[in-house]
Parts: C-alpha cells; structure tokens; sequence
C-alpha cells in the first residue's frame, strides 16, 4: 500500500527520526534511544512534549503562508476567530441534533448569502455547508445531472444519451474531477487569442439536447478575469428560442461570489438571472476563513431533486441535508457566521476594496517595470496574471518564479491550455493580509533580481512540466 502522493520510485524510507536529548521530557537521555520510525506506527509511546516538537521541527520547512502569493485560501484571521474555532474544534457538523446552535448558524449563513445572491425568495432558496467549493460544486453538478436525467427518463439511460456540460478549458480542475466521477463528458470552449475565459455563443453552440447545464466562471483562476454570466444566459434564451432547449447555469462563484456582490453591485451574475440554478462559493477564499469551508445554494427546491437530499435527525424531527462526507468540522461554519457577523456588508466592502487596490497598484507597479505585460490587472477579482515582454529573452516566468522562492515568495508560473499553450504566465493573488506594505517588499525584491535575470545567457527552464508543479 502506498499514500496517492508517493511516486513509484520512491523507495521507503527506512530511517528513523531523531530525537535531541533536550526532548526527553523527564529523562533527557530518553530521547536518544527511543528514536521512533516514520512509517511505521512506534512501538510505544513518547511523551507529548517530544511528539509535538519533532512535527513542530518538520513543519518549519513549509512555505510561510502568508507569502504564498499562490493560493486563494485565506491565510489570515483574527485571533478572535481563532479562539472561537478552538472552541468548536471537537463539533462534528453532521451532528444537527447534538449540537443545534451550530445547526442554526449554518441555516443563517445560508440565509445571508441567499440575500446577497438575490436569490428572489431568500426563504425559498435552498443551501448547505461543504468542505469548500469542490464538494459544492459535486454536489450542484449532482443535481444538474440528476434534473437532466428526470427529464429525460424516456432515453436515460442508453447510448445515445451520455450527458454532458459545457464549460470554459479554464475550470477549476473540480469539473474535469466532477465529469470524471459522475461519468459526464465534459465539453470545453477553448480560449482564443487574448480571450482567457468562456465565450458565450460558442458555449452555447456545444449544448445540445444531453447537456444538464453550463457552468460560468466568477472569476477564472487562471487570469482572475469574471465570466461574462449575463451574456452567457442571454446566448442559452436565443438558443432556447430556436431550439427549446432549456439549459440551467450554475455559478462557480468559489472566489468572486464574494468579491462581486461587494465590490461590483451592479454586475448582474446571480440569481437576478432566471436562468441561474445554483451557486457556490468558498468561505474560505475571498469568505474570508480558514480552510475549509465552501457553500451551495439552490435558486428554489425544484432546482435540487429531493432525492438526493438525506434527513438526519434534528430536535425531535428530521433535517434535510445534502454532502459527500458524513462527519466534518463545526469550526469554520461557526468561523464563517463570525465573519459574517464581524464585517457586514460595510465591512467586507472595505477589506476587499483595500486588497484589490493592492493588487491593481502592484498590477501597474509590475508593469511600470517593463519587462512584462500584463494580462489582467487585478480588477475584476484581486488576481493578476502577466507574462515578459516580447523583446525579453533571457529568462522566462518560471525562471522569475524560481528566483522570487529565493526570497519566500511563492508565485506559481504556469503555461495556459488547449490554444494557448505557447503562453506561459505568473500569477499573483491578492488577499487580506497581503499589504501594500508586502506588496513595496515584493516590488523591491523583484527590481533587485531584475539585473541578474537580464544577464541570464538564456532561461534556465528546460522541462517547463517540471519548472513548476502548479496545478491551481
Ligand atoms: C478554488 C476554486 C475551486 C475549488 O475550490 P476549493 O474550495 O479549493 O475546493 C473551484 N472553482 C474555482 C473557480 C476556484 O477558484
């Protein structure tokens, strides 16, 4: 048996930790001759305070992450936060009867973003907790699939009829893994040009009659740009006018459901359109709390078959719930209403403000450079992405991102897919916590490699694959 991340050619690795003498709690030398294997349970015990420092000592090699410029995830709380999570750490989600406080601060969360989503009868509206977007994205494509298959039980199941959803190449791999798991073909719309996301006619051109929806991007993790959503439902009504097909959307709002209603009230993506089923996002992205905790909502219950819908017991009665795991973590739902809680609209309005005027400033301060251009320029979600200038040839993205690790900054290079392949580009994600003041330290690090890069003979990137093990 090996754990999924190991390769084949990892050989297991014999050795066993070592114990500095000062760890021996009672017995300093203890720790000398009790040095535990690592992959195999020890045979005994070692007190607590040598356990917790040999994985204290084994951590100090991660990245630091609040200079992981890489990820979406939140990387900063609180401490109010952090105690309150503390002391949820032992609530199991699943146990609505047990701990029906927790239960009830769920149902508001859902109720808020409902309101915030324009859902038409916030009280109508149907939603629940997940692990993050992935699982909610499971589970509302669970239900595109299942609504398409209701409706067409008449040839579902047979050959002919393998259904399939459109969506831009940019997806989050949680749709390749979504298609992949629940054996639906997934149809992308390339990119073309300097289109980075989904184009909406020739979305709809891949729908036909075994489509169970479309799925828009609010923002593309790619480049940070939105997907035009309006657009994309206007395109599915002349397609339904010609041909009767009624195709639903589905929102993966995993980031910008939570910058947009914000930032960009005007931006109409959500429920305000009819043809919007349903919507995730990720509490613990721009939701602004620790991993994980994302969020499904429903425009109504006919948007969610029932079937799929599983009753757990609940002060006396039954309530409805709707996930992949059984047991989950309480902290981050009760983290998530703290939040919620904690900024209101006013507040949430001014801590993604404050991090997308970070990320246009640091956007123009790149490109004041000269040596890049930039592809987007972080003001739909707090995310740009930029490639060098034409006339630079002696290094390249990954050999930018290899240089920036020398300092702590974690920015991924990565290359774009299927008609973009020849571009390769850096992207940098803006989240609170992330200051100006940080952002002055990045700038500066970045002038100061310039020269050396500039000087390079040639990019040192041979297997760009290898250059980078970005994947999103
Ligand atoms: C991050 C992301 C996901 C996956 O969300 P997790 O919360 O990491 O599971 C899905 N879609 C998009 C657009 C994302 O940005």
């Amino acid at each position: 048996m090996s754990p999924l991340h190991q390769s084949p050619s990892d050989k297991p690795d014999e050795r066993r930790l070592s114990v500095n003498p000062f760890y021996g709690e009672a017995d300093p030398t203890a720790g000398m001759t009790d040095a535990p294997p690592k992959h195999r349970l020890p045979d005994g015990p070692l007190a607590p305070t040598t356990a917790y420092q040999l994985v204290h000592d084994e951590l100090m090699l991660d990245g630091n992450a609040r200079l992981n410029l890489a990820t979406f995830v939140t990387t900063w709380m609180e401490p109010q936060a952090g105690v309150l999570m503390a002391e949820c750490r032992d609530k199991n989600m699943i146990d609505k009867d047990e701990y029906p406080r927790t239960a009830e601060l769920e149902k508001r969360c859902v109720a808020m973003l409902a309101d915030l989503w324009h859902a038409p009868d916030p009280s109508a509206a149907v939603g629940c907790s997940t692990t993050g977007s992935s699982e909610a994205c499971m589970l509302a494509g669970m239900a595109l699939k299942r609504r398409w298959a209701k409706k067409n039980a008449d040839r579902y199941p047979s050959r002919e009829a393998r259904p399939n959803l459109v969506m831009g190449v940019n997806v989050q791999v949680c749709w390749e893994k979504f298609c992949n798991f629940w054996e639906v073909e997934a149809r992308q719309v390339p990119m073309e040009g300097d289109r980075f996301h989904l184009d909406p006619a020739a979305a709809a051109e891949l729908c036909d009659e075994n489509t169970i929806g479309v799925v828009g991007i609010l923002g593309s993790t790619f480049d940070g740009s939105y997907e035009p959503i309006a657009e994309l439902c206007a395109a599915l009504d002349a397609l339904q006018e010609q041909t009767g097909l009624d195709i639903p959307v589905h929102v993966d709002g995993a980031s910008g459901a939570m910058v947009a209603p914000f930032l960009d009230p005007d931006l109409v993506w959500d429920f305000r359109l009819p043809r919007v089923a349903s919507i995730n996002t990720s509490g613990h992205k721009y939701g602004l709390v620790y991993p994980g905790v994302g969020w499904a909502l429903w425009r109504t219950a006919d948007a969610l078959p029932d079937e799929l819908v599983f009753r757990v017991n609940y002060l006396g009665g039954d309530m409805p719930t709707f996930a992949l795991n059984f047991s989950r973590p309480g902290a981050q739902v009760v983290a998530q209403y703290y939040t919620f809680l904690r900024l209101g609209r006013e507040g949430y309005r001014a801590v993604q403000q404050a991090t997308r005027d970070v990320a246009r400033g640091l956007a123009e301060r790149i490109e004041a450079l000269g040596d890049f251009q930039l592809l987007t320029r972080g003001d739909e979600l707090p995310v740009f992405a930029f490639t060098t200038a034409p006339d630079v040839k002696a290094y390249d993205v990954f050999d930018v991102s290899r240089r920036l690790r020398e300092r702590g900054w974690l920015v991924p290079a990565y290359t774009f897919p299927a008609h973009r392949e020849d571009l390769a580009a850096l992207r940098i994600v803006c989240r609170n916590g992330f200051s100006s003041d940080l952002a002055q330290l990045l700038i500066e690090d970045l002038e100061r490699l310039l020269p050396e890069l500039r000087s390079q003979p040639h990019p040192f990137t041979r297997d760009r694959d290898a250059a980078t093990g970005f994947h999103h």
